[in-house]
């Protein structure tokens, strides 16, 4: 399966922004893959470059691969990082480097005649993650909405995927229900939830109210996490909420109280991205999953250092921050190596591509977090009900 060809386009994405496909054609197969693009963006995720650079870097990405074995992913991934010579893919970019590595990928599973999740995660690779949805969202996704950036469901109950996405659903329309109800205004944000203009208090209430409800109507238990982006709250000595003002000592025990008040599973950068010690504290007193987004940006080198710390107990993963399948596999293989969860996760500028899904089935993630609704968010779960349905015994994953 040599590489005969590898081409370029500019796209657009969910946000109405322009990003970028490859496609991969080989002697026998074809492969192609589009990136995606953040808004609460880590301060060391790989660069995004401008699309307008791709004639010259569509070039420099050809003349290398062209030739190349398509299921020689590793060396690939290497000379993506050698062309590109930086550490954070400042010159040909991580968005050009994601999609070709993700399109490579395809390329060589289309070629073996095997689905994507197959091909890289071999015959264990037959559990279901669960399907962690944001349904209220504010901080950098949604103008005047909660300061928390994303109010969270995982519906835990569920026996089989389709009935996780069902559950998840039927939580964001119970919502739409409640803001019709109390005559509260909302929107939706760049992810699909709910957008209003509340504060993060009120949003905990109305969330329990539809989860009660569901629970309620079809007896699957439903929990509730929370990603606090906390980077985008910190102004460099506090945490600037609408209506309150927290050191760092109180953010403690700020999400401490939340935690233990609506019993959260999961809590995603409840501190900023360099505050590896406030997340070692909270990891101390909370029992639910406490994992780095901004904090780890899917590099090893973050990983290792909270790993060391004791600052996480699990690990959001997202191929677009560090560039490459292969840097993505071996941040995967060091947080499982030391008992961290994997979250594989779209970002808030998506595509319809659907890898994610078969990167979470594929490397065993406990949670695929990719939004309720939304074509670009639907493209993921919609791939992983078909997963579903093409394994002989498959089964959720335990969390
Ligand atoms: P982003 O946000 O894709 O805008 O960075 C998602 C997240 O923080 O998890
Ligand atoms: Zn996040």
């Amino acid at each position: 399966m040599i590489i005969e060809d590898v081409q370029f386009r500019v796209v657009f994405d969910s946000r109405g922004n322009k990003t970028v496909e490859a496609e991969i054609f080989t002697t026998s197969s074809y492969g192609s893959a589009m990136a995606p693009s953040g808004a609460s963006v880590g301060k060391d995720e790989a660069v995004v470059v401008d699309v307008s650079n791709l004639p010259e870097i569509g070039k420099k990405i050809r003349d290398e691969l062209i030739g190349m074995d398509v299921s020689d992913q590793i060396t690939i991934d290497e000379v993506l990082r050698n062309l590109d010579g930086t550490d954070n893919f400042s010159n040909i970019g991580g968005n050009f480097a994601i999609a070709t590595s993700l399109a490579v990928a395809k390329a060589a599973a289309d070629g073996f005649g095997l689905p994507l999740f197959t091909y890289l995660g071999g015959i264990y690779a037959n559990q279901l993650p669960y399907p962690l949805g944001n349904v209220i969202g504010g901080g950098a996704h949604a103008m005047d909405s909660t300061d928390i950036q994303e109010f969270l469901i995982i519906p835990v109950g569920a026996e089989s995927f389709f009935e996780a996405v069902q559950i998840n659903s039927a939580v964001h329309q119970e919502l739409k229900n409640i803001f019709k109800k109390k005559g509260i205004f909302a929107g939706k944000g760049d992810e699909g939830a709910w957008a209003a203009s509340i504060n993060d208090e009120l949003a905990f209430e109305l969330l329990s109210e539809a989860i009660d409800q569901v629970v309620e109507s079809t007896g699957v238990d439903v929990r509730i996490g929370v990603d606090i982006a906390a980077s985008s709250l910190w102004n460099g000595s506090e945490y600037v909420y609408r209506d309150k003002k927290l050191t760092p000592e109180e953010q403690i025990e700020h999400i401490t109280n939340l935690a233990e008040k609506y019993e959260l599973l999961y809590i995603e950068d409840p501190f900023h991205e360099d505050d590896f010690e406030g997340f070692v504290e909270l990891n101390k007193r909370v029992k639910c999953m406490v994992c780095g987004d901004d904090l780890f940006v899917t590099n090893v080198k973050r990983i290792k250092k909270g790993i060391e710390m004791g600052a996480a107990n699990s690990v959001l993963i997202k191929p677009n921050q560090i560039g490459t399948l292969t840097d993505t596999f071996k941040a995967i293989s060091l947080a499982k190596e030391n008992d961290y969860k994997i979250i594989v996760s779209h970002r808030s500028g998506e595509t319809t591509d659907d890898t994610i899904a078969h990167l979470s089935v594929a490397f065993n993630a406990v949670l695929i977090k990719t939004g309720v609704v939304g074509g670009e968010r639907i493209a993921k779960l919609n791939e992983l009900i078909r997963i579903e349905e093409y394994l002989d015994h498959p089964r959720m994953i335990h969390i």
